[in-house]
């Protein structure tokens, strides 16, 4: 009875065991079909692999079997990567996680791995099965939507999040190596100008060009970021020193200052630099990228174009600026402003074509102010309205008291854009003209370029302006961004080339190529020319071989009182 019992038991023993390897086979036959299977030995030398898996290495099983599984491998992770999972599986414990591996004709997949030890009496692992699942499909959109979430879309460069994030690695690593970390702030210049004038699909071009323009002229282990806009951020890792980063942006400069074709035209860009060094300057990403945005202020406060580093007084400038508000507004009731005049002349006969009114400020305490200090203050904080009235009032005067001693002399004076798009500027310039009564014919307002970059805006100004016989020029010109076929559609009458040109006359046939540009346009358009900034004799002879009528400078007179100028009005300008 007791034998019976135990075939009895032993019967029905062999059954389970059958039922139980029909039930593994089913098992093994169910993960094949669905997993990607391998089994590799303790050193992962491949031992077995199922069809998906040569399927999607693309290797046969001859060409597997036998290999390390490292062929497999991609280089994306890193070395500690692999050290984490081995430490797991080599402790006889279960490894999860996501591998991107490379398949036999170099392209990528990515895969869901689970990596179980199979373990000896000593629960030591002898081998190991892999089960993956595909997720490339996943994985690539998820690469898309961090490049989504951490690029620009225009410039297809990093975006600020992934700027920030970087500049705090960066800073932390840099902390721990003892090393310089640059961060550079670049602001392009009047990008608004080219929105302006020829649309955003341009403005929008302008950008993605710079952005290439930049990942060029950088070197390479530098992170480079769109942070909205015209404004970019540049991280330079181990920038140990500032003359090496002063190169590079040198560099920079240069090349964005290729010109650019857009449309029929070329334009010339320019563009602002603020640096600030870790740790010399700031300990933390957010005090970096401030200090670093305050010397970009600083290099647009001065009129943009350059580049500079942080100083501590760019800092104290702010309370600087409200000393300079609050005296411009001061110096104006008390008189602390007067006028200069330079001469224009013809270059041919010499003779005196006219002058242009310059402001001087001599304030009592600070000293004299140039301009170009105080003219942009003035403009932002809207005093320019007030200063520019008082301006040309006092030139009114000046030309009234020239046309009373008989001199037909024209008068220059500079207007600002805000003071031109002010409304009430038309009236301003009418009850002084009435006040006075000088001649209207016997002035000319200078107005730069980038008030015709949105000139549909004060065409109706200035053509106002014109009916009352006061002539229209364009300073600086050639620094802007109006271009040469957009010049006839303009209400002016005469165009003062930029002292820079001038500058660039000895420099062969390159320097002269742009005034003889200039000067066989206006030629065309029957307007005047006016060289500005002329400081030698060479330069005088070039233009004049150029055919450019007039100009103006230190070679021939500094800007001076309206008695000394008075020398160079001859008898023949009275009438
Ligand atoms: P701008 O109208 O182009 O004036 C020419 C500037 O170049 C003047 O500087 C003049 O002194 C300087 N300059 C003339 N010849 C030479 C030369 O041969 N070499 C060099 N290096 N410089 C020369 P300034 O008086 O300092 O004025 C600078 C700018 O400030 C002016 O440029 C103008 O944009 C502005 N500004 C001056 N006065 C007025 C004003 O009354 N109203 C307004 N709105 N702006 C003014
Ligand atoms: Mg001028
Ligand atoms: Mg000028």
């Amino acid at each position: 009875m007791r034998k019976e019992k135990k075939h009895l038991a032993k019967m029905l023993k062999d059954e389970e065991q059958l039922s139980i390897d029909v039930k593994l086979k089913d098992i093994l036959y169910a993960l094949n079909q669905s997993a990607i299977v391998a089994i590799t030995d303790r050193t992962g030398s491949i031992l077995f692999s199922n069809d998906k898996f040569t399927t999607i290495t693309q290797y046969t099983k001859e060409e597997l079997i036998g290999e390390n599984h490292r062929i497999l491998n991609s280089s994306h992770h890193s070395r500690g990567f692999f050290k984490e999972m081995w430490r797991t599986i080599g402790t006889g414990n279960v490894w999860r996680g996501e591998i991107k591996n490379k398949k036999k004709d170099g392209s990528y997949y990515w895969v869901d791995t689970t990596i179980v030890p199979f373990l000896d009496e000593k629960r030591k692992p002898y081998q190991y099965i892999s089960i993956r699942y595909e997720i490339t499909e996943r994985k690539e959109a998820e690469e898309k939507i961090r490049h989504l979430a951490y690029n620009d879309q225009l410039t297809n460069l990093p975006n600020r999040l992934y700027s920030r994030r970087k500049l705090y690695e960066v800073l932390s690593e840099a902390k721990k190596n003892k090393k310089k970390i640059c961060l550079i702030r670049f602001n392009l210049d009047r990008l608004r100008y080219i929105n302006d004038s020829l649309g955003y699909e341009a403005g929008d071009y302008v950008l993605s060009l710079v952005a290439r323009r930049l990942e060029i002229s950088f070197p390479k282990y530098s992170v480079i970021a769109n942070l909205g806009g015209d404004e970019f951020s540049v991280i330079l890792q181990d920038a140990q020193n500032i003359s090496d980063v002063e190169s590079i942006l040198e560099g920079v400069l240069e090349s964005i200052q290729q010109p650019i074709k857009l449309k029929e035209d070329y334009y010339i860009l320019t563009a602002s630099i603020g640096m600030a060094f870790y740790p010399d300057h700031a300990n933390t990403p957010s005090e970096l990228s401030s200090k670093a945005e305050q010397a970009l202020l600083s290099v647009k406060e001065r009129g943009g174009g350059g580049y500079k580093v942080y100083e501590p007084e760019v800092a104290k400038k702010s309370i600087e600026r409200i000393v300079l508000e609050n005296e411009l507004r001061k110096s104006i009731k008390y008189g602390y402003f007067h006028l200069e005049f330079q001469p224009k002349f013809n270059l041919l006969t010499e003779e005196l074509t006219g002058v242009e009114a310059l402001v001087r400020w001599d304030h009592p305490d600070l000293g004299r102010i140039p301009p170009d200090q105080f003219i942009g203050i003035a403009e932002e904080t809207r005093i320019i309205i007030s200063l520019g009235k008082w301006i040309l009032k006092e030139a009114c005067q000046q030309s009234k008291r020239w046309e009373e001693k008989g001199y037909q002399v024209s008068m220059a004076i500079n207007i600002s854009a805000i003071q031109l798009k002010d409304e009430n500027f038309l009236t301003t310039v009418n009850k002084t003209l009435d006040e006075i009564g000088n001649d209207p014919r016997l002035l000319e307002f200078e107005l730069t370029e980038s008030v015709f970059a949105a000139h549909e805006e004060i065409d109706a100004t200035i053509n106002e302006i014109r009916k009352l016989g006061i002539k229209i020029a364009i300073d600086d010109f050639g620094t802007g961004y109006s271009s040469f076929s957009y010049i006839k559609e303009l209400p002016v009458d005469t165009l003062k080339i930029d002292r820079a040109f001038i500058q660039d006359l000895d420099k062969g046939v390159e320097g002269t190529a742009i005034v003889e540009a200039i000067l066989s346009v206006a030629k065309t358009l029957g307007l005047s020319v006016v060289a500005e900034g002329i400081e030698e004799e060479h330069q005088v002879t070039l233009l004049k071989e150029l055919g450019c009528e007039q100009g103006q400078g230190y070679y021939f007179n500094r800007p001076t009182d309206a008695i000394e100028c008075e020398e160079f009005m001859s008898p023949d300008l009275r009438n």
